[in-house]
């Protein structure tokens, strides 16, 4: 390959496709790198989007996106071997908030959409590195092929091995990532209706903590697809030395927990992934999102939040990857693409909701990462209600019941928790 592009996108993800469709449409001449067989192949995710991007940037997606089913039930468990303090939320009209859906079809259809707006996507080609010509980012380098472009848009994912090896970022630390390893089981639609007391389009997301980890921090989840659960476990990897199972022991156990298997008896595994995932927020982000002839986008830019129920990458893959689009476009019109040119990137950014959610909870991570919450509280909130519904003629005063069943946390450490969980989730 020995063509010029006006941009180089590195990665066929959600951020570098939305990248690649938003340029491509205002006629600029797009190139698309994934190392993919195709642009999804190598996506790993939990299994919900939640739409308000797609709402501004792709409104036909309602009757067009390979949607599984719209989330109407919320579910977050505190589990232990052998017991379970659920908290459900339900609603019934879900107006289009949330849905589940395979992140492999999902990213398919957006590399149709970039497709037909004129971009060109390479498969099967991984980046090795960037060229890099006096201080300026002028291309990309695959084996012994180099390709030119005006601008790079790095949206290679967290594992940013393209930004390490051209010396734009330092390698990723353990504190910042989680591993995420995920199963696809396919069940009958009846079943997972009648198990989980859903319409067939109306979907589940739960988040499970405390057993499926070990109690050690990190958590669980599930979703209900039409045919299929996803399922699986996110481990902080600074306390993976805790850990007393290897991680596929640990998702093994968890598929087999009684109050699990029980919902996926007859299912049958069709899948396994891992992939690793950011979990500090502004912690997880480069130094430099943009720079001469270059920008990042998405989880590359650690743009993903982790509140423990709520976990979101999609939605700010999607709008990143549209700002560096709308970078682009000021730059060009500017007719440079140099540092100062790019920087309104970073304006836009805090301009748009990104920058705002990730200043706003700058302290979740500090605060998830409190190894209690994952041990201590759900051993606390089994053993309370264990006790007080146990009757046998004993008083079961709440004050009392609670006071028997804390263990060894101290008032002053839940005072403490509870201030931090409050100011800062
Ligand atoms: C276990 C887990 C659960 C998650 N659950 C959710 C969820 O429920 N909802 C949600 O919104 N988000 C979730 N996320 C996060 C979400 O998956 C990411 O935020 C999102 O996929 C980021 O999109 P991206 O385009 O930036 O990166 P990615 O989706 O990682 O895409 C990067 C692309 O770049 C390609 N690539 C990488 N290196 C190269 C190279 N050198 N050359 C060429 N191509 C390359 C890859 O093959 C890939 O296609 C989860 C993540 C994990 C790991």
């Amino acid at each position: 390959m020995s063509q010029r592009f006006d941009v180089i996108v590195v990665g066929g993800g959600p951020s570098g496709l939305t990248a690649a469709q938003r340029l491509a449409s205002r006629g600029f001449k797009v190139l698309v790198v994934e190392r993919g067989r195709r642009p999804g192949s190598k996506n790993v995710y939990g299994g919900r989007i939640y739409a308000h991007v797609l709402d501004r940037l792709y409104p036909e997606y309602v009757k067009e996106a390979p949607v599984e089913r719209w989330v109407r039930k919320e579910r977050l468990t505190m589990l232990t071997k052998d017991s379970g303090v659920t908290v459900e939320f339900e609603i019934k009209s879900v107006e289009h908030k949330s849905f589940t859906a395979y992140l492999t079809n999902f990213t398919e259809w957006l590399s149709r959409k970039a497709e037909a707006a004129g971009a060109l996507i390479v498969t099967e080609t991984p980046v090795d590195s960037l060229v890099i010509r006096d201080g300026r980012v002028v291309g990309v380098r695959s084996g012994a092929d180099e390709v030119y472009g005006d601008v790079v848009i790095v949206a290679e994912g967290i594992n940013r091995l393209v930004l390490e090896s051209s010396g734009l970022t330092p390698k990723l630390q353990p504190s910042v990532v989680g591993l995420g390893v995920k199963e696809v089981i396919k069940l009958g639609r009846s079943e997972i209706n009648e198990r989980f007391n859903l319409d067939d389009d109306e979907g589940l997301a739960w988040a499970l903590a405390g057993y499926p980890t070990h109690y050690v921090p990190g958590g669980a989840f599930i979703y209900t697809n039409k045919d299929a659960i996803t399922l699986g476990i996110v481990v902080y990897l600074e306390h993976g030395a805790k850990l007393d199972a290897p991680v596929h022991e640990l998702i093994e156990e968890f598929r087999l927990h009684p109050f699990i298997s029980r919902l996926l008896k007859g299912g049958q595994l069709l899948e396994y992934s891992a992939h690793l995932t950011p979990i500090a927020g502004l912690g997880a982000m480069p130094d430099r999102l943009y720079g001469n002839g270059y920008l990042v986008v998405g989880d590359a830019a650690g743009f993903l939040l982790h509140l423990g129920i709520l976990i979101r990458g999609v939605d700010f893959a999607m709008e990143s990857g549209n700002l560096a689009a709308e970078a682009v476009v000021k730059a060009h019109d500017e007719g440079k693409y140099d540092e100062e040119a790019l920087s309104v990137y970073w304006r836009l950014l805090n301009e748009s909701f990104i920058l705002r959610e990730f200043r706003a909870f700058r302290n979740a991570h500090k605060v998830l990462n409190n190894p209690r919450l994952y041990s201590d509280y759900v051993m606390l909130m089994n053993s309370f209600m264990a006790r007080y519904f146990d009757v046998d003629g004993t008083p079961r005063r709440i004050w009392d019941t609670f006071m028997s069943s804390k263990g060894k946390l101290t008032l002053t450490d839940m005072a403490k928790d509870a201030l931090s969980l409050v100011m800062n989730l």
